[in-house]
């Protein structure tokens, strides 16, 4: 990757994005739905604002960042005009007030104490913050996100904070050895978003279920994924 041109690099970005469209636009279409119907995140952690900024020229509406403080130094130079930025990494409460107001949801809301905080800078900064609450599907061990089993109880919690509104759900699945397996953990996601957004609670705008990366995105969509974060596809693999 190293020795790439940025020309070349521009030219794999481009090619990239519009073959992920395509392969986004079979998979929506083999779920009854269409490419209208997904948002297409790209990932911009590690990578540089000239080939965000590409990215966006290519018709990239939204991308996501894991990171507040590489976020911050590099909103200077993005051409945010008509995209949209979301956190998606784990929040630690002491960042909460940097990103507020920065970014137009924070995807990775998994404690009462973290949303809390959302709200209280929310409120200060008179701003709503849109958030997505992030389940550990897996029930992994060292993994962020909150248990399934948990999910109903925080989410309730949640939606009665002013200045902070729950748009949806968010999941990383487990590593899987096969499509079986991801289909279980995809498909369970899904059914938890269909029962919390038809409990229609008040101040939840439940409509995002945000799950599918660079290697599984088709089967996310196909298991009901309307919302899909893809990094290394687009933009090679990362350096750090
Ligand atoms: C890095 C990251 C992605 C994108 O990963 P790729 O495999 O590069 O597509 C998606 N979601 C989250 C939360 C991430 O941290």
């Amino acid at each position: 990757m190293e020795c790439l041109s940025v020309d070349e690099r521009f030219r794999n970005i481009d090619y990239n994005i519009e073959f992920i469209k395509e392969h986004i636009s079979e998979a929506a279409y083999k779920s009854s739905r269409s490419y209208e119907d997904i948002n297409f995140m790209a990932v911009t952690k590690t990578v540089e604002p000239i080939f965000i900024n590409r990215a966006i020229e290519r018709g990239i509406r939204l991308i996501g960042e894991n990171k507040v403080q590489e976020f911050l130094s590099k909103k200077l130079y993005l051409k945010l005009d008509n995209c949209n930025a979301h956190l998606i990494g784990h929040l630690q409460t002491n960042k909460v007030k940097q990103i507020v107001g920065e970014v137009s949801m924070i995807e990775s809301v998994d404690s009462f104490k973290l949303a809390s905080e959302i709200s209280k800078r929310s409120m200060a900064k008179n701003v709503t913050t849109s958030c997505l609450l992030e389940v550990n599907i897996g029930g992994e061990e060292n993994k962020t996100g909150i248990s399934p089993d948990s999910l109903e109880e925080l989410l309730y919690q949640v939606s009665e904070l002013p200045n902070l509104e729950v748009c949806g759900l968010m999941t990383i699945p487990p590593v899987c050895e096969n499509n079986h397996e991801l289909y279980k953990y995809f498909s369970k996601m899904h059914q938890i978003f269909i029962d919390i957004k038809d409990k229609k609670l008040d101040n939840t705008n439940i409509s995002i279920l945000s799950m599918g990366m660079s290697g599984d995105y088709e089967q996310a969509i196909m298991c009901g994924s309307n919302h899909v974060r893809i990094g290394s596809a687009i933009f090679g693999p990362r350096l750090y």
